[in-house]
């Protein structure tokens, strides 16, 4: 029984091996675009025939008048799909691969029409981006193109939009004729992007924000000394939140964490030996409770230190907190922290020749260590200029047999339709 199970799921992962080829024909990429002027020396690209031959003459009789009259190339592309591609840097992809236009002009248009995304993108170069704005691309795919694509006349609709591009290179005045045309403004259905960025940036702070605060909660919430809880949220990296979130999370340290980090430091402490209260010493009352070592890191700002004590100075407690910025680390011979660098001295300058020298000397404010470290400086090195930059199309023009070698300006427009 479970032997033909295993035949069958078999026989059915193959056929699914088999078939994905088959299935991923249609995705095309930059590189497997037929290039029209490698097939048939026309303009249109459309592998899978959605243009009937007509249509197909027709656009290319324009585009080669177009040509023939500005210099301009226009490039029609019709696939079904790209895969999960953008329209619009597939287009700029395409645009730049085969070089659209001629090179010094920059005068090259690419029209992709992608089927399964229903989307039609006007690639346009910057020679032709004075006359053919990204406000004009819009306005001429939104009232030529969408309609007949609406209604499945894709050549149609192709046909519409490159005549109108021709009346606009032939007589410019023409573009205020398609602004007065008074259809009403469609804007394009994909969202800015600006706010999805916004929309996205805000959702990982509420979830940020969500687990900083529940942090702040368990720490109020434990059954902990108030000491560990000072520890505890003083050890929080509230830095990286910091990073992440400049504004709202210096506020909230600002506003929020000082004043209970506060309230956790002087809240209300009884002996743990005899239950009485205890009190908290001054800062200059404390030191009689306080090693040499302690009263040490207490000048030198490295450690301050809280003494708490019963009235009858029964129970003592030195609870001691950690300065953020010192420059102080902790002693090998004492173990206080009270260490470090005293002088740092360039004994031998570093050639191109020759490594250098630079002695360092650490001592501890506390007790008499002290240690010397030397330390390699490394040769100097001249930066060596790396060559390289990538060039696009380099004017070399392949004749009438292929487009010029032109660039994309990166401007243009899309329709969903
Ligand atoms: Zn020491």
């Amino acid at each position: 029984m479970y032997k033909y199970l295993f035949k069958i799921l078999l026989l059915f992962s193959l056929a699914l091996l088999y078939a994905t080829p088959l299935l991923a024909q249609d995705i095309y990429t930059v590189e497997s675009v037929p290039n029209p002027k490698d097939t048939d020396g026309g303009w249109v690209s459309d592998p899978n025939n959605y243009l009937n031959e007509t249509n197909k003459l027709e656009l290319n009789r324009i585009v080669t008048a177009i040509e023939n009259k500005s210099t301009a190339q226009i490039a029609i592309v019709i696939v079904p799909s790209i895969g999960e591609e953008v329209p619009k840097s597939f287009a700029v992809d395409l645009f730049e691969h085969w070089g659209i236009g001629q090179p010094k002009k920059d005068n090259g248009l690419l029209i992709l029409t992608v089927m399964d995304q229903r989307r039609t993108e006007f690639e346009v170069g910057y020679g032709l981006e004075p006359i053919l704005t990204d406000a004009l691309s819009y306005r001429i795919a939104s009232q030529e193109l969408v309609p007949h694509f609406k209604n499945g006349n894709y050549g149609l609709g192709l046909l519409a939009g490159v005549e109108r591009i021709q009346q606009v290179l032939d007589n410019p005045e023409v573009i205020s004729e398609i602004y007065d045309e008074g259809l009403q403004v469609e804007f394009p259905r994909r969202t800015n992007p600006i706010w999805f960025i916004l929309f996205t940036y805000f959702g990982i702070f509420l979830f940020v924000a969500y687990h900083y605060f529940s942090k702040l909660k368990k720490i109020n919430k434990n059954k902990d000394d108030f000491y560990d809880k000072f520890i505890d949220l003083y050890g929080i990296k509230h830095w990286i939140y910091m990073i992440i979130f400049p504004l709202p999370f210096l506020l909230i340290r600002w506003l929020f964490i000082s004043s209970r980090l506060k309230r956790y430091r002087n809240h209300k402490r009884f002996s743990k030996i005899n239950g009485q209260e205890m009190f908290k010493k001054s800062e200059e009352a404390d030191n009689a409770f306080l090693k040499r070592g302690q009263i040490v890191e207490e000048e030198l700002k490295s450690v301050d230190y809280d003494v708490w004590v019963t009235n009858n100075e029964e129970d003592v407690l030195v609870l001691s907190y950690k300065k953020p910025f010192t420059k102080y680390s902790t002693c090998p011979k004492c173990n206080y922290k009270t260490y470090h660098r005293a002088h740092s001295k360039v004994v031998r300058s570093a050639t191109r020749a020759s490594t250098g020298l630079r002695v360092e000397i650490y001592k501890c404010k506390n007790c008499d260590y002290s240690t010397t470290r030397n330390i390699t400086i490394p040769k100097i090195t001249s930066s060596s200029s790396s060559s390289g930059g990538s060039s696009y199309g380099g004017g070399s023009s392949f004749g009438g047999s292929s487009f010029g070698g032109g660039s994309s300006g990166g401007g243009g427009a899309g329709v969903s339709w």
